[in-house]
């Protein structure tokens, strides 16, 4: 494998040295260092100066990287060495080189087997100074320090060096062990002066220790950097095990308050045992899980309900008489129903035990017993009337009188079933039916319970509302009451309810059957007058501020507003004016414009303006097609004035106003009637085949319906087509038959109460509704003429004007606008 040279071939001049270039690294003398050759013009110089005299020159190429470097690859100074041994280790050779000393290479032979290379040596110039000596022992501790920080070095050299050596081989062999580049460790070589070489060094080994201590630093750095970064890692482990025993601690409290809560509000089993469920399932939820909130909600409304907590129940019908009373003016009626209601409720409660001690026997206590007796008389009252006749009023002091919570509910324009029942869960936002909201507000199970504006329910693809209020108030059904959200069925028996309405018309047949009606008319005028002196003034006065004194409303001025800037069934504007008036006052007192009022006729129009009513809203001339209906609506009993054109056309009857279909009817009924009288009223036989007839029943926008205008349309009719013109101080209600004859209406009481409010003289009604007129109040009935008829033609006689001849026809009425007009025969 090496090379063996023939000895012939070597061919060496006498100063010629091997030379073998190596390509990193430098080597000084003094030191002792082992090579590994690999070319083979190195190892066959390594082997041919082994075999001689064991001398050979090292020289660093410039360039690390050629294979085959020339003399001029090579620098100008090598180190002369000896070569103690040789070890070949597959292919490679090592040799244990030794360095002698400094040489020049004067001249170099590139060739083969080796180069060879003709040397002087370079003296060393050694010096003994003190700076040499300093620089010896700084150098020395500063290697020591190095080695200390980490420099590596071979064991026996540094032990070597601290033993004490001269300042040349100290440089070297510190030399040989810098961690500097091969150029710069080439200068250290080539320069001469030891001194120099020391400086040099020192810078070196200086620089040296600040990287190894830079080194170091950034190392324990890092290191620390890990350490506190792993120590935070740890720590945050830590915290969190901690928070998480926080927060399971927190949530169990909450957990358990809720479990106490659940507890206290008795829930009935099966809620009790879904709450309980629930609650398990948000203890175990994380409580970052969003379902954790809507289940609290739920549990939140749950522990909310009244499921057992009630008022104590003590009917005292004296006690409740006296509230009534002391609430309320007149209502006389309503007031002996509501204690006929209650009274009956206590009997219930005071039968009931004996009834059922056999149910009691099989083990039934009986607070369970008081329960159904509240079920069992739970029947619903009914409160029908205009607005702001007292309805809510009564129901509040029905609450007040029973000692118990009063709630109210509008179900005004209800049309989602889901409004009474509540919402699904899984809907983002749900929540309990408005019924359940309202017993939640109430806090007690056994509330009176105001459901306002049955009549006004509506029905649509959302669900029929009603079927669910159906539930609510049927004593069978509410018991287990179900609502959407709480899922669970909630006891509604112990609730008493009342329902008002302003008709009765539009109340689903299903439900005004489970319904007591109690009717609530409108107010006389004096009625109001007493009320507003004995209640709303004193509310009027507390809502201003104002002490009793301060202002005085004299009752003229009271009856002043209530005629010519209200016109109502109720009181509800009056006591919006009452209060305006004295709010007004009030500013003047605040003002300093006077320290008290007595309100007159002047300070009204001040106040309030010119009156908003005339004092009759009656025509103020007889009019020819034109009658006065009395009407019961909404806002309570009224009267309307229904219009009949005649015009040419062909037989079409055409009628506007809003209609229903029973009012429509009548219009066609009062239309027949009249052409079956053709005779007696003196008209052509065809007449309606050459004329349209057009009714029309203001005010149009207001929807109306019934058969109450039978009468009045038949008058309007007839006086159209004989041009003879009504009485207008003539009020008339009543349903026609074909034939003629007058039928029973309904709402008399309010009907006339309006008509006088509207200062007619004289009312046509039908003869069955004389029973009626008990209940119209007795001021009302003095100011009134009554004409009670069974025929059209006892109304035609008093609804129109008194004509000569046979009693219809008058004189001085013009002819008809239409060339059809009928024939009257004088
Ligand atoms: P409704 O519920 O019938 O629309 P409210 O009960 O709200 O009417 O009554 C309106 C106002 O009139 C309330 O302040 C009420 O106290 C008062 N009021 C109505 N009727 C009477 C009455 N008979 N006695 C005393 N105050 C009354």
């Amino acid at each position: 494998m090496a090379i063996l040279l023939d000895k012939s071939d070597l061919r060496r001049p006498d100063r010629a040295t091997p030379l073998v270039a190596i390509r990193d690294g430098v080597i000084f003398p003094r030191t002792e260092v082992v090579l590994t050759f690999g070319r083979p013009k190195s190892i066959n110089g390594v082997e041919a100066a082994f075999r001689t005299d064991k001398k050979i020159i090292f020289v660093t190429q410039k360039n690390p990287a050629l294979p085959n470097p020339q003399e001029e690859d090579l620098y100008k100074v090598g180190t002369l060495c000896t070569i103690d041994r040789i070890l070949k280790t597959n292919g490679d050779v090592n040799a244990l080189v030794k360095g002698l000393k400094r040489v020049r290479l004067d001249r170099v032979k590139i060739q083969q087997p080796f180069m060879v290379a003709v040397t002087s040596e370079i003296p060393e110039i050694e010096e003994e100074s003190e700076k040499v000596t300093a620089l010896t022992k700084h150098i020395s501790s500063q290697f020591k320090k190095a080695v200390n920080l980490g420099k590596s070095v071979e064991f026996l050299n540094f032990m070597k060096l601290m033993s004490g050596v001269d300042p040349a081989e100290l440089a070297d062999q510190i030399a040989s062990t810098l961690d500097v580049k091969t150029r710069e460790k080439q200068e250290l070589l080539e320069m001469p002066s030891v001194k120099e070489r020391l400086e040099k060094i020192s810078n070196y080994l200086s620089h040296e220790i600040k990287v190894i201590e830079i080194e170091r630093n950034i190392a324990s750095r890092t290191q620390k950097k890990f350490d506190k970064s792993m120590r935070e890692a740890v720590l945050r482990e830590r915290m969190k095990t901690i928070q998480k025993e926080l927060g399971a601690e927190s949530e169990d409290k909450e957990i358990a308050a809720l479990r106490k809560k659940i507890t206290v509000a008795k829930m009935l089993p099966e809620a009790r045992k879904k709450a309980l469920k629930e609650l398990k399932r948000l203890a175990q939820m994380s409580s970052h899980n969003p379902e954790a909130g809507y289940v609290r909600t739920w549990l939140d409304a749950m522990v909310e309900m009244p499921w057992s907590k009630r008022t104590p129940n003590n009917v005292s019908i004296k006690h409740a008489e006296k509230i009534l009373d002391a609430d309320h003016y007149g209502l006389q009626e309503v007031k002996e129903r509501i204690t006929e209601y209650l009274a009956v409720m206590t009997l219930k409660r005071q039968q009931k035990p004996a009834k059922t001690r056999k149910t009691s026997k099989k083990g039934k206590s009986k607070k369970d017993l008081t329960q159904k007796e509240d079920h069992a008389v739970a029947t619903i009252l009914c409160f029908v009337g205009p607005p702001g006749v007292g309805k809510t009023s009564i129901g509040k002091s029905i609450a007040r009188s029973l000692g118990r919570k009063f709630v109210k509910m509008s179900l005004g324009g209800i049309r989602d079933e889901a409004e009474i029942r509540g919402h699904r869960r899984t809907y983002v936002g749900a929540m309990p039916g408005r019924i359940l909201q309202s017993m939640r507000t109430a806090g007690f199970k056994n509330p009176v319970f105001m459901l306002d504006e049955i009549d006004k329910i509506g029905v649509d693809f959302r669900g029929d509302p009603s079927a669910a209020l159906l539930e609510a108030l049927d004593p069978e059904q509410n018991k287990e009451f179900s609502d959407h959200y709480l899922e669970v069925p909630f006891d509604l028996s112990e609730v008493m309810f009342i329902t008002t309405a302003n008709i009765l018309d539009t109340i689903p047949p299903a439900l005004k059957d489970r319904l007591e009606i109690i009717r609530f008319s409108g107010y006389t005028e004096d009625e109001k007058y007493h009320i507003a002196k004995n209640f709303l003034i004193e509310k009027a006065l507390k809502a201003n501020a104002l002490k009793g004194k301060q202002v005085t409303l004299p009752e003229k001025a009271l009856r002043l507003i209530i005629k010519r800037y209200t016109k109502e069934a109720g009181v509800r504007n009056l006591e919006r004016e009452i209060s305006k008036v004295f709010r007004k006052v009030a500013r003047g007192i605040a003002e300093k414009k006077h320290q008290s009022k007595s309100v007159s006729q002047k300070t009204l129009f001040d106040y309030l303006g010119p009156y908003k009513f005339s004092e009759t809203i009656l025509e103020k001339k007889d009019a020819v097609g034109m009658a006065t209906g009395l009407a019961f609506t909404q806002a309570g009993g009224d009267i309307l004035f229904i219009e009949v054109a005649i015009i040419p056309g062909k037989g079409k009857l055409i009628l506007t106003g809003q209609l229903g279909d029973v009012m429509k009817e009548s219009g066609k009924a009062a239309v027949s009637y009249v052409r079956s009288r053709w005779k007696e009223l003196k008209l052509d036989k065809n007449f309606n085949k050459k004329v349209d007839i057009h009714i029309h029943v203001p005010e149009g926008a207001v929807p109306k319906d019934g058969p109450s205008a039978g009468v009045t349309m038949t008058s309007a009719l007839v006086s159209a087509l004989t041009q003879i013109p009504t009485r207008r101080e003539v009020g008339m209600t009543g349903e026609i038959t074909l034939r003629g004859r007058v039928l029973e209406i309904g709402g008399v009481k309010e009907k006339v109460i309006a008509a006088h409010r509207a200062g007619l003289k004289e009312i046509i009604l039908p003869k069955e509704n004389e029973k009626n007129l008990i209940k119209v109040p007795k001021e009302v009935q003095k100011d009134i003429k009554f004409h009670f008829v069974t025929h059209m033609d006892q109304v035609l006689k008093l609804a129109l004007k008194k004509v000569k001849g046979n009693g219809v026809r008058n004189k001085t009425a013009k002819k008809p606008q239409v060339h059809s007009r009928p024939t009257l025969s004088a």
